[in-house]
């Protein structure tokens, strides 16, 4: 007789119990099982009792639950471990075992075990990082899209609000920025249509971001107007780059549609060097009226 399986009472409580709890004796001989764990088996305590794991389960669940047996009843410490078990119907369950060793007064010793089945929570956190994983991917898109120009491709004004500040924060606040306009766009609109004064836009776009190889920012403001920010860029480099970006749009082909179109821009330049302190907003400022000298002055021209 097993004094520890021998309470009524124990029995009681063992039985209602939802996790599964098993007792082994020091031969590993099961002594005990309880309700929840005959129905994660599916297995009959009368067919289990007296018996070995090997006796009764597959040899890859047998070689699972020897290793903690083995370990508790030499050290007596609690083993927690993660396993997957396979149920009655040969499929894989996620649980976490818990085993301890258990002296009685008598000297007798036994083990304990608990199996919490932990199955579904795991099937849900899976999903759930799946989830997780796709709504992070559609915001980032999502971003991407509002801070996009859908016709150019190239940054929209949001973008300026939301990257600027750092992009100059990042590089000791110093550098440039250039603001461009069309030359007679409106022209080209009224000639060739509004088709091909888009087709210009985006030709123009891609000539500037060949040059600047995001190195630096080509931000639309609207129509026909854009900024690039150039952060960290010295004063000297930045006049030769906008001088770079006006004649290679210049020089370029615009032929759509059988047209062939001369296309060029206007260039106001603002460095940090030129102001008493910090000031995006002023920075901006000084590159619009620079353009606007540019304009004053003939177009197709770097002020
Ligand atoms: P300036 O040399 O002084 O800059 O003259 P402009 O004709 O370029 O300037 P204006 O501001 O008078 O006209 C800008 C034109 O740009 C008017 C507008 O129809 C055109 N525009 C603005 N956005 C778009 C666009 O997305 N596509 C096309 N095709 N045209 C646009
Ligand atoms: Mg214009
Ligand atoms: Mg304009």
């Amino acid at each position: 007789m097993h004094h520890v399986t021998d309470f009524t009472l124990f029995k009681e409580v063992m039985e209602i119990l939802p996790t599964p709890v098993l007792i082994k004796d020091t031969q590993h001989r099961y002594i005990f099982i309880n309700k929840a764990f005959e129905a994660l088996f599916q297995v009959n305590r009368a067919d289990i009792l007296g018996k070995q794991d090997k006796e009764v389960f597959s040899d890859r669940q047998v070689a699972q639950c020897n290793g903690g047996d083995l370990r508790v009843l030499a050290t007596g410490e609690i083993d927690e471990a993660y396993e997957s078990v396979f149920d009655s119907n040969a499929e894989q369950r996620e649980v976490i075992t818990r085993k301890s060793r258990l002296t009685l007064a008598n000297g007798e010793t036994y083990l304990v075990g608990t199996i919490y089945d932990i199955t579904d929570v795991t099937v849900m956190n899976q999903q759930l990082m799946v989830n997780q994983e796709k709504l992070k991917h559609q915001s980032q898109q999502l971003e991407k899209m509002a801070n996009t120009d859908p016709l150019t491709g190239c940054n929209n004004r949001r973008a300026l609000d939301n990257q600027l500040p750092t992009l100059f924060k990042n590089n000791a606040l110093q550098g440039g920025l250039l603001a461009i306009d069309i030359d007679n766009f409106k022209k080209i609109n009224d000639h060739y249509g509004h088709h091909v004064g888009d087709l210009c836009l985006q030709k123009m776009v891609e000539t500037i971001t060949d040059i600047i190889l995001g190195k630096y920012q080509l931000i639309r403001m609207g129509g026909e107007e854009f900024l690039i920010a150039c952060a960290g860029i010295e004063y000297k480099k930045l006049t030769r780059l906008a001088e770079q970006l006006r004649n290679e749009v210049a020089e370029k082909d615009y032929h759509f549609l059988d047209h062939d179109i001369n296309l060029t821009i206007s260039i106001g330049v603002a460095h940090t060097d030129q102001m008493p302190q910090w000031d995006l907003d002023k920075l901006i400022n000084s590159a619009d009226k620079a353009l606007y000298k540019a304009k004053a002055l003939g177009k197709n021209q770097v002020q």
